[in-house]
């Protein structure tokens, strides 16, 4: 048999695991509600991001376009020997040919080149070529493509 000062120990026990008890499941339910903002957070960062990359891409284009209606492609000897980073897109390159397309003295890249003066990459590419053929002619023992003399 139970006194009266046990059951109300027993009762309090009782009362304090299930304040216990609700206060871990708010715990919980805290935590898996953050949980889901920052889930729809990083949704949200997702689809901007893309939108921003975009954005980017635009700008991008237009800072080249810009840059090469103040700035024209010229060809002009390769006389580079410190490797540059190329002025339209930042590419490490440096062309190892007799002719090469700068922009504001600066060798731009072959993707560049390409891209943005196809007819004339086509051009100085023959010539670069036809000059590599004319040095082996001359050159026939050492010719590489560690002798060049460009
Ligand atoms: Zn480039």
């Amino acid at each position: 048999m139970h006194t009266k000062m046990e059951n109300q120990t027993r009762d309090d026990k009782e009362w304090e695991n299930a304040v216990n008890y609700h206060r871990e499941q708010d715990i919980i339910l805290q935590a898996l509600i953050c949980y889901a903002e920052f889930i729809n957070r990083s949704k949200r960062v997702l689809v901007e991001r893309e939108e921003i990359d975009s954005h980017l891409n635009e700008v991008d284009d237009l800072i080249v376009k810009l840059t090469l209606e103040l700035l024209p492609i010229t060809i002009k000897s390769n006389n580079c020997l410190i490797r540059e980073t190329c002025p339209l897109c930042g590419h490490h390159e440096r062309p190892e040919t007799p002719e090469w397309a700068f922009v504001n003295d600066r060798p731009i890249c072959f993707q560049c080149f390409e891209k943005h003066a196809p007819d004339l990459y086509e051009q100085v590419c023959a010539r670069n070529a036809k000059a590599y053929e004319e040095y082996q002619e001359r050159h026939p023992v050492e010719a590489s493509e560690d002798s060049l003399p460009f």
